[in-house]
């Protein structure tokens, strides 16, 4: 049977997602709720997939089937593409599974030509608006189709209006845009070398195509890699007859969410401009109006649209984000979507829901995205501070957070400055697509035009920056990267503090503090604990991490770094004298004097954990990274050690390594130098017999973690060490205390041999950095070289240290769990690479049964919201 590639929006629905985009299903499931959408069809991702397969062709089936549909259509609306007396002009919208805003372009007003234009300029009496449309739709068909850029066109309609002596793109008038058009055509003509098109179905066609073409466009991959979206899924294309907003005063266009996308706030909150189309709201060239005041300008439209926003908030049970055109008075519904919204706006949202009886708690957790709590985890502006501050100025807070740093002026210089290491607030114009890279690469963003809507609120708030928009008394001076508020000129480099929740800009540096978990955020997280299984600790090397974790929810330590501890001033001394020893007995006089040390902290830890687990990794790094490099610390360690500087010298340069990520270090250390790991248990047991003593109560059973194991021998040449050690300790201390000794699983050779491993380990904890590493061959730190490479050349999507590589370093994994109960059926695992704190990879976590995950602090809610999603959709 032939396979559909076109559907009607009558033929679809809301759960045809996957098929038609988000875009697509909509408008189908708003047709059917019985809703005033303009009628059309859906091309689907299959098509466009399709389209990739035959190496960028729409093939003769597909075309086909659009040609049928465009037949479909003309009967439905009764209008006919090309005709004298009721020409169809149509929307071309791109619309993926997940929404990509203004990463794909939309055409309007196909169907256009010098004859219909003539036609539908005398018909309606209303030329304004004839030319209007067309000189529109040349302007995006040559953008969007033939690449011609949107440059060109702009600077001809700015020095048109210029020319006129006008501001406004609507005070140009009918003779005007009929110029523009014209020019516009001399531009394709000129660029392009052919005419523009005149034939409606050959403009579909093209249109079609660009949008397929679309998605594969830079800032449309660079979007998918920071949103998760598979580049397989294709987009699909949405052709809808067209609402006109831009026929006069009584019309005009919009965009409303049910609900505050950066508070929560219960309330229709959106923007609406009169005489207007399309992408003139969001693009910021004029400042739209409140949608409050579409109660004067269109009172019957407006009833009906509040009535259109319950019915949606009702049928979706989420809050929604609509776009509408009015034509004449009467309401057209364009698009509506689940509301992208700021973490704040989220976590209000969800409980709102829940008490308003529209959702349960599983349903409140399950639609929180936990990527998007970073936000409420960083620091926000010291309220003190903050009061004693005074604004310089102030905009619309488009996407809360706070942010200081230094003002740039273009995207560019944001990245420039982001890679030197500083903080910057990118201050501009109004953003466009191009400037995402940018925009990620700042603290926040402020800009001097657009609303609550534009392109730099919309993608502040998806990305979780900060950003103020629309501060119209900035006086900008782009060129000479400088402007000036508040009679106060800044320059590029000079720092500015700006308050995304309420708009405020500030001169200067405003400290921040960090974030706690209260009110909505603390009810969501005490739901998802419910139903969470998988166990979230924190990976954290000092007692102040640790209770930072500790208040975020964290359950226990699941890797604290020894060696951060040798590198404090007091004791790299007696480290490096151990380096340099040549005897057991020097070695150990040196580790003698480290003790103590090692002691506390582990003393300090097990206080901060209060008799949660803490999981104690023993010495990693090789041990050239502690050697002095000063000539002064050479001098002196030669003169506590009775060597020369030349000997001294001599030791260092033989530590020398090729590869030293492969070379003496994790429990390669332990076996050359066994005092080294005797030490480090008597620190580990003196310290949890000390801290039990004084909390009886608490449950302490130390876990001692050997790293880089590879051969079940070297593993228990190490442990038969601790354990020797270990038991002396206790025997010694007459004490009463249980601990277990397991494994960093962090070599490809330990998960295929984990049956043998765990014969000797009692845990297992996946460090996925350095599997992720040794799985792939490539090192983290040089991989960002060519790794960019890979992702134009789609060989990766992502980046294997972010995201886990599940079908490679996760098999390792899965199969390490699994070899490992085989001989150990109550062996504990977990992770502790930096993915213990990313979504999708505690989702695949959960899924091959680890006991935790752990992660750094400020990612510890992220990781519990994510495991309890995991647990819920895994029992569905
Ligand atoms: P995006 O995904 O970037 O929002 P859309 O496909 O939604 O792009 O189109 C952008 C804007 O174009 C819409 O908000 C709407 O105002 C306008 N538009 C799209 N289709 C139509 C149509 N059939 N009639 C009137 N306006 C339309
Ligand atoms: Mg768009
Ligand atoms: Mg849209």
């Amino acid at each position: 049977m032939q396979k559909k590639y076109v559907y009607l929006f009558s033929e679809g629905n809301a759960t045809m997602r996957e098929l038609l985009g988000g875009k697509g299903a909509n408008l189908a499931e708003m047709t059917h709720i019985g809703l005033p959408v303009p009628q059309g069809f859906t091309v689907t991702t299959e098509a466009c997939t399709q389209y990739y397969e035959d190496g960028r062709k729409i093939n003769d089936d597909i075309q086909a089937q659009i040609m049928e549909y465009i037949d479909k259509m003309e009967s439905i609306t009764g209008k006919k593409f090309g005709d004298k007396n009721n020409p169809l002009l149509v929307s071309v919208r791109s619309g993926a599974r997940a929404s990509m805003p203004g990463m794909m372009d939309t055409i309007l007003n196909l169907g256009l030509n010098e004859e219909v234009v003539e036609v539908m300029s005398e018909m309606s009496g209303n030329p304004r608006w004839a030319w209007d449309c067309y000189r529109r739709f040349i302007q995006m068909y040559s953008d969007v189709v033939m690449e011609v850029g949107k440059k060109y066109f702009e600077e001809l309609i700015d020095k048109m209006k210029a020319e006129k002596g006008v501001t406004q793109d609507v005070d140009l008038t009918a003779d005007d845009l009929k110029t523009l058009a014209g020019q516009f055509k001399a531009e394709y003509k000129s660029k392009i070398g052919q005419d523009f098109p005149s034939d409606p179905k050959e403009q579909l066609m093209g249109a079609v195509e660009a949008v397929f073409r679309s998605w594969d466009n830079p800032r449309a991959n660079v979007y998918r890699r920071d949103n998760d979206i598979p580049y397989s899924w294709g987009t699909a294309v949405n052709v809808q007859m067209m609402a006109f907003g831009n026929m006069g005063d009584d019309c005009g266009t919009g965009v409303a969410f049910t609900r505050d996308p950066a508070t929560g706030e219960p309330g229709l909150m959106g923007e609406f401009l009169t005489n207007a189309q399309g992408e003139d709201v969001v693009a910021g060239v004029r400042t739209p109006m409140p949608i409050a005041e579409m109660a004067d300008k269109f009172p019957e439209a407006f009833k009906q649209f509040n009535e259109v926003c319950a019915t949606l908030e009702d049928h979706y049970r989420d809050m929604q984000d609509m776009e509408f055109t009015v034509e004449h008075g009467k309401l057209f519904m364009l698009q509506t979507r689940n509301g992208k919204r700021t973490a704040k706006a989220a976590l209000k949202i969800a409980c709102d829901l829940v008490d308003e009886g529209m959702i349960d708690k599983k349903q409140a957790v399950a639609m929180i995205d936990p990527r998007n709590l970073d936000t409420l985890l960083h620091p926000q502006f010291d309220t003190k501070a903050l009061k004693a501050a005074t604004p310089m100025g102030k905009g619309l807070g488009a996407s809360p957070g706070a942010a200081c740093g230094r003002a740039v002026f273009t995207a560019e210089d944001a990245d420039a400055w982001n890679a030197r290491g500083e903080k910057v607030v990118l201050v501009r114009l109004e953003t466009s697509p191009e400037d995402i890279t940018g925009m990620k690469a700042s603290q926040g963003i402020l800009t001097v035009r657009g609303g609550m809507t534009s392109h730099a609120a919309v993608v502040a708030r998806g990305m979780g920056t900060c950003c103020v928009s629309g501060c119209g008394d900035i006086i900008m001076d782009e060129a000479n990267k400088k402007f000036t508020l508040g009679g106060k000129t800044f320059h590029e480099g000079d720092y500015i503090s700006i308050d995304g929740s309420t708009g405020n800009i500030y001169d200067g540096i405003i400290p921040t503090v960090d974030a706690e978990i209260a009110g909505e955020f603390g009810r969501i997280m005490a739901w998802a604990d419910e139903f969470r299984t998988l166990k979230v600790r924190t990976n954290a090397d000092t007692p102040a991490d640790a209770k930072k974790a500790r208040e975020l929810g964290a359950e226990g330590i699941g890797l604290c770094r020894t060696e951060h501890m040798f590198f404090e001033a007091e004791r790299i001394a007696a480290f490096r004298e151990m380096i340099c020893a040549d005897t057991v007995e020097e070695r150990e006089a040196a580790l003698a004097k480290i003790l103590p040390y090692q002691q506390g902290d582990f003393e300090k830890l097990y206080e901060a954990l209060e008799g949660n687990p803490v999981c104690i990794r023993f010495l990693d790094p090789p041990l050239h990274e502690f050697v002095p490099t000063e000539e002064a610390d050479i001098a002196a360690l030669a003169k506590a050690q009775g060597k020369t500087v030349e000997d001294i010298k001599n030791i260092i340069s033989s530590l020398h390594e090729f590869n030293p990520m492969m070379g003496h270090r994790g429990c390669r250390l332990a076996v050359t130098y066994p005092e080294i790991a005797k030490m480090q248990t008597a620190a580990v047991i003196r310290a949890a017999i000390n801290v039990k003593k004084a909390h009886p109560d608490w449950n302490i059973v130390p876990e001692i973690m050997i790293p880089l194991t590879g051969e079940v021998k070297e593993m228990k040449y190490v442990k038969d060490v601790v354990v020797a050690t270990a038991d002396a300790e206790i025997a010694a201390a007459g004490a009463d205390l249980k601990y277990e000794v397991g494994t960093m699983m962090e070599i490809p050779r330990a998960c295929l041999t984990a049956d043998e491993i765990a014969t000797e380990a009692e845990f297992f904890c996946f460090g996925t950095n350095d599997l992720t590493q040794m799985t792939f061959g490539f090192s983290r730190d040089d991989a960002g070289k060519f790794l960019t490479a890979y992702y134009d050349k789609k060989i990766y999507e992502n980046d294997p240290f972010a995201k886990l590589d599940q079908n490679g370093v996760g098999k390792l994994m899965k199969m390490a769990v699994k070899l490992g109960k085989e001989t150990r059926p109550n062996i504990h695992c977990g992770i502790c690479g930096e993915h213990g704190g990313d979504p999708v990879s505690v989702e695949f976590c959960h899924n091959i049964g680890l006991d935790y995950v752990s992660c750094s602090p400020f990612r510890v809610p992220i990781a519990r919201l994510a495991a309890a999603q995991a647990a819920i959709k895994a029992s569905k």
